[in-house]
């Protein structure tokens, strides 16, 4: 990992997410009409309704362009969806000029080498625990849960630990 010095989390505004081997575990299904699909993870569903209940954003930024991508961005109300990236830096560059926030108040999560000009360019840089050896030499976390088996869960909890967001957010689960 990189890190010389601890990223500041309290001042993170959006989590932004690669899709194929973060949000979902790499597999691409195609069945013999061509169609495709892929599969997400509940856990992470929820994860990103409780990031957005913090007052936090979201965005995903993908090289492919998906239905399935799109759909699942839809129902958990993911507001910034980039698809079809062949480079992703321009992506991110024009999110954060859309949304008025500077890099250091984003994290990044990604599996693969698309994603490392974004991890290495976000305030926090995180490589799920199926990336490759050069996202995680560059990233700031390293997460112990693999894309589609609830790695983005694991950043989003770790954020709201860290900056005392998570214990106000348990209060409606505990009555
Ligand atoms: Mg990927």
């Amino acid at each position: 990992m990189a890190a010389e010095q601890k990223p500041d989390l309290s001042v993170i505004k959006m989590l932004v997410m690669d899709v194929d081997g973060v949000f979902t575990d790499g597999t691409i299904i195609i069945d013999d009409q061509g169609s495709q699909s892929k599969r997400f993870n509940y856990l992470d569903g929820h994860g990103i309704r409780l990031w957005h209940r913090a007052g936090l954003s979201s965005a995903i930024i993908s090289g492919k362009d998906s239905r399935a991508t799109a759909i699942r961005a839809g129902q958990l109300e993911i507001e910034h969806v980039s698809m079809g990236c062949t480079k992703k830096l321009p992506a991110f560059e024009s999110l954060l000029a859309r949304t008025g926030l500077a890099a250091e108040q984003v994290a990044c999560m990604g599996d693969d080498l698309l994603d490392l000009p974004l991890i290495r360019r976000a305030g926090f840089g995180v490589a799920v625990a199926n990336a490759v050896e050069e996202l995680k030499e560059a990233a700031d976390y390293v997460t112990t849960r693999c894309g589609g088996c609830g790695a983005v869960r694991e950043v989003i909890e770790y954020i709201l630990k860290a900056t005392g967001k998570w214990d106000r957010l348990m209060e409606r689960y505990l009555v």
